[in-house]
């Protein structure tokens, strides 16, 4: 087990990449300009990375087009793309530690969350994927005997991967494994927070075998790199992670180039729902507390609102409150720290914002509700408000930070209606005993995943994932994934 020290040695000795990868090379932008990366736990600079703009996704997407034309990736044995996925998912395993590092630092997340989650889950992905890669089988359709119609799914060729920094290095793999998986060639733009672990990652691709030019990633913004990756005529697929209003944007850019397909995995205001026969309250108050702080409460499926049934509500409340003691901020190097910084400045003003917004609109502060004291850093300390009322600023709108909003209903039908009061439709949770009660809860709740007597508990891989209403479409994780960066072809063959 490694202390606080070894980590803070290991910080300071880490040899950290800073230029974009393409064709298998670390390159600096045509323009030669940078930009300054923030630890945001300490308001220090890590680095200056490499800023990319159009003219490198150009050089980037032609890479990669002749990269999958040239079939080195593409046409190989599908087995074989497996065992290089595979031995990709066993270098960042070797490589835990550093990547792990990387994450911590480039946004601010527990180092003992980013070592028991993020890495794993990464390595999990591409492991899982590998094994995928030859396991696919097509189809011949039943047609008259006269013919041979085969339904074959063939790669799409080039995916953008445009990605935010609440978990850089996975968001990322749930979308490299997949895609890569059935042969295509990708580039990468990172968040402009959270570039790091990515470009690190694309250097272990090459030691894993990857052929030059499959994986190429770009540092830059959104607004310029991001939006050159939308608007580019030779890319086949966006496959995106991020805000609700970026993935407007995508849809956007497809209509103006070239109709790319695009997948979206966006923002949530996930309900958590407490019936009145929840079967353990301790563990609904935990995995309560869990949902909603866990990673700073920057989680697209955080479970921000929290329904609890009047009839247990003050019992439960307690509970809630003793949970929250779980979680307290720190050094995100620090092994014992729960709770690390917000991943910006700007970002800590904007979740500041929401909870002025919610002392003026009336909610109850019962803790928390400011910066973290003592700090240089962009901490907010864990808050809860209570009599959060529907229509309150902080129960409609995603704020992406440790800021748990409670609300009360009576009975199942009000439950369901507050849960379905929203935009979006990533998560909710139900706890219930009566199980018939709970399958109707879940079927009414419009959201991609609901959990029952739980949050997230793995985040297993064998399970898609991904929203309803605006929370986006198309599915990341499990075999469906696979889907979206293939199309149907049909040979027909008459006999
Ligand atoms: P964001 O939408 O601001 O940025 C995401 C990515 O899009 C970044 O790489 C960014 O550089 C790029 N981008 C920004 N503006 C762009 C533009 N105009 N054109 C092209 N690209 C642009 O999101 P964020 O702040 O990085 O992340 C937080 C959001 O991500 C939250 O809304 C959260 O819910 C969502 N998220 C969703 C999931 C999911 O799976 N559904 C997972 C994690 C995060």
């Amino acid at each position: 087990m490694k202390t606080y020290h070894d980590w803070e040695k290991k910080a300071a000795e880490l040899s950290i990449q800073n230029q974009a990868f393409i064709n298998g090379k670390y390159v600096n932008s045509l323009s030669g300009k940078t930009f300054v990366n923030i630890n945001p736990a300490t308001a220090q600079k890590i680095n200056d990375v490499t800023e990319c703009g159009k003219e490198d996704v150009d050089v980037a997407v032609k890479v990669a087009r002749d990269t999958f034309e040239s079939g080195v990736w593409s046409n190989m044995h599908p087995a074989l793309r497996g065992k290089h996925l595979m031995r990709l998912g066993d270098l960042i395993l070797q490589h835990k530690d550093e990547l792990a590092l990387l994450e911590t630092m480039d946004m601010g997340k527990p180092i003992s969350d980013a070592m028991a989650v993020d890495i794993p889950a990464c390595a999990r992905t591409l492991h899982w994927y590998g094994e995928a890669a030859d396991k696919l089988m097509d189809e011949i359709a039943p047609t008259d005997p006269s013919a041979l119609a085969l339904v074959t799914r063939e790669a799409l060729g080039v995916i953008g991967i445009v990605v935010p920094w609440n978990f850089p290095l996975m968001m990322a793999c749930w979308k490299l494994g997949p895609s890569l998986a059935v042969g295509n060639s990708v580039v990468v733009k990172p968040a402009e927070q959270s570039p790091l672990s990515i470009l690190r990652l694309a250097e272990l691709a090459s030691e894993a075998g990857i052929p030059d030019g499959v994986l190429n990633v770009l540092p830059g913004f959104g607004e310029t790199a991001g939006q050159a990756l939308g608007l580019h005529m030779d890319v086949d697929m966006i496959a995106f992670t991020g805000s609700t209003e970026v993935g407007k944007y995508f849809m956007q850019y497809s209509g103006k180039s070239n109709l790319k397909r695009v997948s979206l995995e966006c923002g949530g205001k996930s309900p958590h729902v407490v019936m009145k026969d929840c079967p353990d309250l301790d563990k609904a108050a935990s995995a309560a507390i869990g949902g909603i702080f866990f990673n700073q409460g920057e989680v697209c499926t955080a479970g921000s609102r929290l329904l609890i049934d009047r009839a247990i509500k003050d019992e439960f409340m307690e509970k809630l409150m003793k949970a929250a003691d779980n979680y307290k901020v720190g050094d995100p190097l620090d092994p014992d720290t729960t709770m690390g910084s917000l991943v910006e400045e700007q970002h800590m003003n904007r979740v500041l914002g929401f909870i002025d917004k919610a002392n003026e609109e009336g909610a109850t502060l019962k803790v928390g509700g400011c910066r973290s004291a003592g700090r240089d850093g962009f901490f907010v300390d864990p808050t809860i408000f209570d009599d959060v009322m529907p229509d309150m600023t902080i129960a409609k709108e995603e704020i992406f930070g440790p800021v748990l909003s409670v609300l009360t209903f009576d009975g199942e039908q009000e439950a369901i209606t507050l849960a379905n009061d929203t935009i979006y439709g990533l998560a909710a949770g139900v706890w219930s005993k009566d199980i018939s009660q709970a399958h109707r809860m879940a079927r009414a709740i419009r959201a991609g995943t609901v959990w029952v007597n739980c949050w997230d508990p793995t985040g297993d891989m064998t399970v898609p994932f991904g929203g309803f209403k605006q929370s986006g479409f198309g599915r990341d994780k499990s075999i469906h994934a696979l889907e979206k960066y293939t199309d149907l072809k049909t040979t027909w063959v008459q006999l």
